[in-house]
């Protein structure tokens, strides 16, 4: 039990990823504030169910990661639920697929709100406590896409960018005061998110969807094999261990191979 008497917030965490990821925090000892824009009923049966299964203390909060003084807020409840905050992880985020030129200006908007501007709000409002500390560990879920490009995601691919530019800022700004900062890059990871690229492709090659998730694997990832959710939480436990206290700045891939090629 590593993170026994530490605080995580995780965003974006009632799905896929991010719940992997509480979950594992949770497992280690951690109180962690999960968050999501599900309905209150869904997020605090998720948090009743990590909590369970863990013994650890876990509450929902239903900031929206595009409102900046929800992000805000969501780090002070954390602080005043638990009396800190020493894990956060950014990891809440959306997807849409178009080419650029017929990309919804309101999905660019959406996109880099919730994938980007809510990391630095978060890690704005969180980083105060952490120096007070003098510890804590923020992990950003960035992306395969955070290290290289693929056509129809100009939003999601800058964002992702832009996520890797701001935990190399925050490491550096942080170094050498207990508190590091690390993106994870995650390749193809079976998850709602992904579902629509994958009925697309089931859609447009006639292929079940079955076939379609080999199909769209096979193209990025040469394992061939999706990214596991705990995977991603085993990683997020490791970056808020002792033995990855020199371990700033980075990004992951977490990828089979993708961005080896
Ligand atoms: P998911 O759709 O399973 O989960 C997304 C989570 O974000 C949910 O909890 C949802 O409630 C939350 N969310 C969405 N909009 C929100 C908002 N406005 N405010 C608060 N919460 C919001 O997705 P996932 O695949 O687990 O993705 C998690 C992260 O991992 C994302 O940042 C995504 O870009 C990244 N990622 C995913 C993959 C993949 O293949 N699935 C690959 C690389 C990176």
């Amino acid at each position: 039990m590593a993170l026994t008497d530490k605080a995580a917030v995780v965003t974006g965490s009632t799905s896929g990823i991010g719940r992997a990821v509480a979950e594992a925090l949770a497992a280690e000892g951690a109180s962690v504030v999960i968050n999501g824009i599900e309905p209150r009923e869904e997020g605090e049966r998720v948090a009743a169910e990590i909590a369970d299964r863990h013994g650890a203390a876990v509450r929902f909060n239903g900031a929206d990661m595009s409102r900046p003084d929800e992000v805000r807020a969501l780090i002070e409840d954390c602080v005043n639920a638990f009396g800190g905050i020493d894990v956060l992880v950014n990891n809440a985020g959306i997807q849409h697929t178009a080419p650029t030129e017929e990309f919804p200006p309101e999905k660019w908007d959406a996109i880099i709100a919730i994938n980007l501007s809510s990391a630095f709000h978060a890690a704005s409002a969180a980083l105060p406590h952490m120096q007070h500390k003098g510890w804590g560990r923020i992990i950003n879920t960035a992306s395969a896409h955070g290290l290289v490009a693929s056509v129809n995601k100009a939003a999601y691919v800058s964002a992702k960018h832009g996520v890797v530019g701001l935990t190399k800022v925050i490491a550096l700004e942080n170094a050498g005061r207990g508190i590091t900062c690390n993106a994870i890059c995650p390749g193809w990871v079976e998850t709602p998110l992904i579902r629509p690229q994958i009925e697309k492709i089931a859609a447009e090659q006639d292929l079940s969807i079955d076939d379609a998730k080999v199909e769209l694997v096979r193209h990025k990832q040469p394992s061939r094999q999706f990214v596991q959710p705990d995977q991603i939480g085993a990683l997020a436990v490791f970056l808020c261990s002792e033995a990855a206290s020199q371990i700033t700045g980075t990004s992951l891939p977490v990828d089979g191979g993708w961005t080896a090629q």
